[in-house]
């Protein structure tokens, strides 16, 4: 059971004059579909950031699984991290590109065999494991980089725009993809965009963000179907 819980969060960077993130509270429920939706600069980025452990919170509490996470390491707050400039190691094949965390984490051989292989075959890059990146389209390649995700077997999953280097069309049919991925994973996901309809077809709750503040939250009929 993973919740996240953001409680009177607050985001001052250190060369700042201004909040970026303003008072967030949030009770994220387990395997829930958390989708931050708001302009550029709204404070998505940032809010995803502290509960990924990539930035300090500046005031408030995080609690992942009811345990409070402000000041664990990211590598330890038992997330798995898809974001937009997703840099595959180019001289690697797409196994070696979904293997090399665990690799580093010493995981055994079999173990790492056996995630790689079932990521791949969720994805459906079972035929192109052999692959480099470089013969790869920008669709397979996404995959790869969901891929590293996956085989880390993470109960959430934290994505940041990982669609918005793709084409228009690739674009809904990923959306579609991640989805389904979200269906069969069950993982806790918070997923970031400035794309409203993506929001509203991917969300089970939208976060709507303006200016560091939360706006709004509610499921998308809530938020986007208001008289
Ligand atoms: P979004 O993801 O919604 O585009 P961000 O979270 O990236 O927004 O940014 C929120 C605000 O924080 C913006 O005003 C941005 O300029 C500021 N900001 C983001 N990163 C930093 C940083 N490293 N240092 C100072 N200000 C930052
Ligand atoms: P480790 O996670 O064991 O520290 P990695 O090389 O996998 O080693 O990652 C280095 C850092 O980057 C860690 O802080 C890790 O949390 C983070 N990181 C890299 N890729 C991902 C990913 N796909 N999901 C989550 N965290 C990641």
């Amino acid at each position: 059971m993973v919740n996240i819980n953001l409680k009177n969060v607050y985001k001052k960077y250190d060369n700042a004059d201004k909040y970026s993130v303003t008072d967030f509270n949030i009770d994220i429920k387990d395997k829930e579909f958390i989708v931050f939706v708001g302009p550029s600069g709204c404070g998505k980025s940032t809010t995803l950031r502290m509960i990924a452990g990539l930035e300090d919170i500046t005031e408030g509490d995080l609690l992942i699984g009811d345990k409070k996470m402000n000041d664990v390491p990211s590598k330890d707050r038992g997330i798995a991290m898809v974001f937009q400039n997703y840099a595959l190691y180019p001289h690697m094949t797409v196994y070696d590109n979904m293997a090399f965390a665990l690799k580093l984490k010493k995981y055994d051989k079999k173990d790492i065999d056996q995630r790689v292989n079932n990521a791949a075959e969720i994805l459906g890059l079972t035929d192109y494991l052999n692959r480099k990146p470089a013969a790869l389209s920008g669709g397979q390649r996404q995959r790869v980089a969901l891929g590293r995700a996956i085989v880390r077997d993470a109960e959430v999953f934290l994505m940041d725009e990982p669609l918005s280097n793709l084409d228009a069309k690739l674009r809904v049919q990923m959306r579609t993809e991640i989805a389904k991925l979200h269906k069969r994973l069950k993982t806790t996901t918070i997923y970031v965009t400035h794309d409203q309809t993506e929001a509203m077809t991917m969300a089970d709750r939208i976060v709507i963000m303006k200016d560091g503040f939360v706006q709004q939250i509610g499921s998308p009929m809530d938020v986007y179907n208001k008289p």
